[in-house]
């Protein structure tokens, strides 16, 4: 049996100590704090293309990419460049500038869906944003939700919410009030018939369905065949507007997201970090009839002083621009992570695990169970115990994965077939020091 490696962590541990008397639980946004794996968070200093630095020194293969954007892997020149000529012009005007008019037309070329597009800070501001404008345009008070999906923190969303609000045991979270949660309607993922007895039971009042067309949060979920198909169907006959949440698989499962690779058009579509390249950034936008509902155009509000920032619209044309004229990087990414969840699925066939890998384009997760996972009752049969041994033994191999059972994982361009093979090795190993074979 091979040993963990040993992996100094004192700069890490001491900053988490001082952390810990001043941010709530040392982290700002909880799944960074380890909750779910056993141990302390490792404090960041630097990252290079595949490879992430440590305050301690360590190196580790990065397989969160800042939970998605980091698409071309840590510090993209072309990126790098882009921000560097846009800082000497001042940081922000909270005016109008011509790249937020670029970032639109791009944003407009690669998701055809949108028609109209409004730039937000994050994906949670563009959540909460699409659906009071949905509600807006439609006149109704409800929502529709899936169990396992996450969609930011805003209150609405915080119900049978996935990714760290299920890592923590809070999908329902405190301080929402019953107002709130009595407005958004939750089912289970990829079942029809759950989500048309919803809608005869709210005849008349859903504004809205929301969904991660792939889910990511619950790990990685993939639609059944036609379910997505279905969905737009029923909202279409029943005057609901679909919004596919797109923050983590927008321009990184096809350049047009998981609706051009589905093809299917939604209503609206939310986006965040992979359009900022890094920044804080997030944008909502759809069908133009219903973004002009938005202010000033129309009467439903929504504004931001820091929203269209020169920086971060500049790191991001930069991004979607390298990735508008590379689309061969999709079949290359692809293929990367297919060799990836094989060869996890095989090692665990293997030492007679078995467990089940979903994989679409650049994401994958492997669920510690036997079970095929298509919702979130299924990947909630995972051994979240031997995950975190699991995730300690790849952390102290050089491995950084997503610090929970119920995230998906992120592969950037940087990830050679060389880095693979170094994955692979790690893997067979600390999935057998994991289950003790
Ligand atoms: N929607 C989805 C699908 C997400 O995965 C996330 C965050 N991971 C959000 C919304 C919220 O985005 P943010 O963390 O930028 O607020």
């Amino acid at each position: 049996q091979t040993l963990t490696p040993a992996l100094n962590l004192s700069t890490s541990d001491a900053l988490f100590t001082r952390a810990k008397n001043h941010i709530p639980g040392g982290v700002n946004s909880p799944v960074r704090a380890f909750r779910a794996v056993g141990g302390h968070p490792v404090f960041m200093q630097s990252a290079q293309g595949a490879w992430l630095t440590d305050v301690d020194g360590n190196r580790y293969l990065d397989f969160i990419n800042s939970w998605g954007p980091m698409i071309l892997g840590h510090a993209p020149q072309i990126v790098l460049d882009a921000v560097q000529g846009a800082i000497g012009n001042s940081l922000s005007f909270g005016a109008p500038t011509r790249r937020e008019v670029e970032m639109a037309e791009l944003i407009k070329q690669m998701v055809p869906s949108i028609e109209k597009v409004r730039l937000v800070n994050s994906g949670t501001e563009a959540t909460m944003s699409a659906i009071r404008v949905a509600r807006g345009y439609t006149g109704r008070t409800k929502i529709l939700k899936f169990e396992g999906c996450y969609h930011g923190h805003g209150d609405s969303f915080l119900i049978a919410a996935g990714s760290g609000a299920l890592t923590l045991g809070t999908p329902d979270s405190p301080g929402v009030t019953p107002g709130v949660a009595q407005d958004t309607l939750t089912v289970p993922y990829n079942d029809l018939a759950a989500v048309e007895q919803a809608i005869a039971a709210n005849d008349g009042q859903i504004a809205a369905l929301i969904l991660e067309p792939v889910v990511g949060n619950m790990g990685l979920v993939v639609p059944a065949e036609g379910y997505l198909q279905g969905l737009r169907e029923l909202c279409t006959q029943h005057g609901i507007v679909l919004i596919f949440d797109e923050v983590m698989t927008g321009f990184r499962l096809a350049r047009g997201g998981a609706q051009e690779l589905y093809g299917i058009t939604p209503d609206m579509t939310t986006l965040g970090k992979i359009i900022g390249g890094g920044m804080p950034v997030g944008a909502y936008g759809g069908r133009q009839d219903i973004m002009d509902q938005v202010a000033p155009a129309g009467k439903v509000y929504q504004a931001g002083t820091l929203s269209g920032n020169p920086i971060a619209t500049a790191a991001g044309i930069a991004q979607l621009t390298y990735l508008q004229q590379h689309p061969e990087l999709y079949d290359e990414l692809n293929r990367i992570t297919t060799r990836l969840a094989d060869g996890t699925r095989q090692i665990c066939a293997e030492l007679g695990l078995n467990y089940t890998v979903n994989q679409v384009g650049s994401m994958f997760s492997v669920f510690f169970t036997d079970k095929p996972v298509v919702n979130l009752e299924d990947a909630k049969t995972s051994d979240t115990e031997a995950f975190g041994r699991y995730f300690q033994g790849m952390l102290h191999r050089g491995i950084y994965l997503a610090p929970a059972q119920y995230e998906a994982l992120f592969v950037s361009t940087a990830i050679t077939d060389e880095l693979v093979d170094h994955y692979l090795t790690a893997c067979r190993e600390a999935m057998r020091e994991a289950h003790s074979l």
